[in-house]
């Protein structure tokens, strides 16, 4: 147990949970795992590899399978095509930070004269097996598809670990460019919450950079109302580190109209499709809920226990909130976000009764 005067919150990010037929399946991960697997340990798919989502990481990563001799059997591209038209006035502030597009361009190229077959504007996409993965099916300019494999990555992009300050209490709002809940925050970070602060990833998806000039933007404040560091030298120290966020913030809003995940992959997974694992609830069962009167993601939760595994809610609250709202024809803002409860991570008993001691005594 620590105490405080000023706390900061520097979370991160989670891959964004997205329920489709067989999601559950072993065989099927994130490909941020795998991309962790190997980074971190040196271990790659033996026997190939199926990609599916939308966003940056799924290229980079088969980028770099391929140059680790992994077999990527497929990269399946489930942006939707009318997207490029949505980004496209986007397209001259993300040329300030032409880096990272130059980047794309660079894996897609290598892709192409590897060979790697990238299949564009995939929709209704389905892992299919009995006891683990054995096929992947989807629909493909018209026509549906099939192909056989031990592995599926998918990937939908990255969202705000939002648990820690959601159970501190700070206000939070529907970001409806990223399609996630977010702090709400001052120019320095600050939560709805005095003391408490947020930066990086967890108040917003801004990438790494941007993440570490937050830091040090929050700390500036922080230190400032510590009584430290008096407003003139917090605004003069921080100078550089807002322009640089700010350059480096450029590309973002082009990205998020680029990837932006289709309503129909969000909303509307068939009736019998798992949406809580961990309570095994499928999206029948909250459409049932929403056709009662329940039109709140805590009543949702209350009545089904979606949600109350667990992983406490961390892999199907967007998704409830996706489906309530299209059930209803409220927005997803309206229908809320579950109310967290703590311990935010799984802990064990015996970790739970020593965090008082001087009780024990
Ligand atoms: C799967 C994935 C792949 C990515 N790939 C790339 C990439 O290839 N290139 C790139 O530039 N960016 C990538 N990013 C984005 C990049 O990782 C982030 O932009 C950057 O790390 C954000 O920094 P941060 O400090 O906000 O969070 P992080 O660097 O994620 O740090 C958050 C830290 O908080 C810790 N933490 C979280 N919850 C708790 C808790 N309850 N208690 C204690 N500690 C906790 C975590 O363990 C972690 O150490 C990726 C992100 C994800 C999720």
């Amino acid at each position: 147990m620590l105490t405080a005067d000023q706390v900061l919150i520097a979370g991160g990010a989670m891959e964004r949970p997205v329920p489709f037929p067989g999601w559950t399946l072993p065989g099927v991960m994130n490909a941020g795992a795998g991309q962790i697997l190997f980074k971190a340990h040196g271990i790659v798919p033996a026997d190939g590899v199926v990609l599916a989502g939308s966003g940056p990481l799924l290229l980079l990563l088969a980028w770099q399978y391929l140059h680790a001799g992994v077999e990527v059997q497929a990269l399946l591209d489930l942006t939707p095509m009318i997207n490029h038209l949505y980004a496209l006035p986007r397209l001259p502030r993300a040329l300030l930070a032409r880096h990272y597009l130059t980047r794309g361009l660079f894996y897609k190229r290598d892709l192409k004269r590897a060979g790697i077959s990238t299949l564009h504007n995939i929709s209704e996409l389905r892992a299919h097996g009995d006891e683990r993965l054995e096929s992947v099916s989807f629909r493909h300019r018209g026509r549906r598809e099939r192909l056989e494999t031990e592995l599926l990555l998918v990937h939908f992009g990255v969202i705000p670990a939002t648990q820690l300050t959601q159970v501190a209490g700070c206000r939070h709002e529907w970001d409806a460019g990223q399609q996630c809940w977010r702090p709400c925050l001052d120019a320095w970070g600050q939560t709805s919450v005095a003391g408490i602060l947020v930066a990086g990833d967890s108040a917003g998806i801004g990438g790494a950079r941007a993440a570490e000039h937050a830091g040090r933007l929050a700390a500036l404040q922080a230190l400032h109302a510590l009584g430290r560091l008096d407003a003139a030298s917090r605004d003069r120290l921080a100078r550089q580190d807002r322009q640089w966020m700010q350059e480096d913030l450029h590309i973002r809003p082009f990205l998020e109209s680029f990837f932006r995940i289709s309503d129909a992959m969000l909303r509307v997974p068939d009736d019998d499709t798992l949406v809580c694992r961990c309570e095994e609830v499928c999206a029948g069962a909250i459409r049932a809920a929403v056709a009662d009167g329940h039109l709140d993601s805590n009543q949702v939760k209350f009545l089904t226990r979606c949600g109350m595994g667990p992983c406490q809610g961390r892999q199907c609250s967007q998704a409830v909130g996706h489906i309530i709202a299209a059930a209803s024809g409220k927005t997803v803002a309206e229908t809320g976000h579950y109310r967290e409860r703590p311990p935010v991570n799984t802990l064990t008993l015996a970790q739970l009764a020593g965090l008082y001691p001087e009780e024990r005594e």
